[in-house]
């Protein structure tokens, strides 16, 4: 059977983000896709309206239901709703070392709606900060996470804070033409992408990303080639996205 990446992330009904972003994505990347089920959420292309987020019990039975059920070699994690969560999460990766971890630290959709309560998840991602082999935080996530306004210092304090490698995205940078990533290894930056800047807001290319890296590492790749091959995939999905309706954010077409 194919590597399989457990994914700890909410449902999003309209598709475009949370664990449907993550089972295309990581289908796509070759692997295949296992979740445990953070929260509900209601919300369309174009805002939030809420959410209900699973209780700490039920999603580490979700997650223990499949371990030795199948062939897991990597976790991801997105929207994680609750301190709990994150504690459930931290608990279950100190089980399993073995399994490689991509964080990423979602706090808000990017139509700007809240997935939880941003101070109390911010102190709480501490916890899973130093168990990643990457984190994938855009530029607002990464200020949120640190306390720190300039990219460079935060970057920093991150890596302080225990990270293995980050991956910097710079989608809501004052960058009009483009779109700088930049993908820090132990502190230090190993390699960087510019493309050019697509037009309109995209639901879920976060959620996506992470994803695709997730299943690259699952299946053998180091970080540096796991991004690198996401983050191409990442801009053709975007490319062909389709918008939904007037004013909604488009939706990648991942397939
Ligand atoms: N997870 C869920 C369940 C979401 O609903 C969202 C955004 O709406 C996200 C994660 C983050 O999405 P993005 O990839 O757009 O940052």
């Amino acid at each position: 059977m194919r590597a399989t990446v457990l994914c700890f992330s909410g449902l999003d009904p309209s598709g475009g983000a949370g664990l449907q972003a993550d089972i295309e994505a990581i289908g796509q990347s070759g692997a295949h896709a296992a979740i445990a089920c953070t929260a509900l959420t209601v919300q369309n292309s174009q805002q939030v309206f809420g959410f209900e987020a699973t209780s700490k019990e039920l999603l580490l039975a979700q997650a223990h239901a499949v371990v030795g059920d199948l062939p897991i070699k990597a976790i991801k994690s997105g929207m994680l709703g609750t301190t709990d969560n994150i504690a459930a999460l931290a608990e279950f990766l100190r089980e399993h070392p073995e399994y490689k971890y991509v964080l990423d630290p979602v706090l808000v959709a990017n139509s700007g709606g809240s997935l939880g309560d941003q101070a109390t998840l911010v102190k709480a991602f501490v916890e899973l900060i130093p168990l990643a082999d990457i984190i994938t935080p855009n530029t607002v996530e990464l200020r949120a996470l640190t306390g720190l306004d300039d990219l460079d210092a935060a970057t920093q304090k991150l890596f302080e804070m225990g990270a293995k490698a980050v991956l910097v995205k710079g989608g809501h940078e004052d960058t009009p033409d483009y779109i700088r990533n930049a993908l820090f290894v132990n502190g230090k930056l190993i390699s960087e992408t510019r493309c050019p800047r697509l037009a309109g807001e995209y639901h879920g290319s976060g959620c996506s990303l992470a994803s695709f890296i997730a299943g690259r590492l699952a299946q053998g790749d180091s970080v540096k080639v796991a991004v690198h091959h996401a983050e191409t995939w990442l801009f053709g999905v975007l490319k062909q996205a389709e918008t939904p309706v007037e004013g909604g954010q488009k939706i990648p077409k991942r397939f």
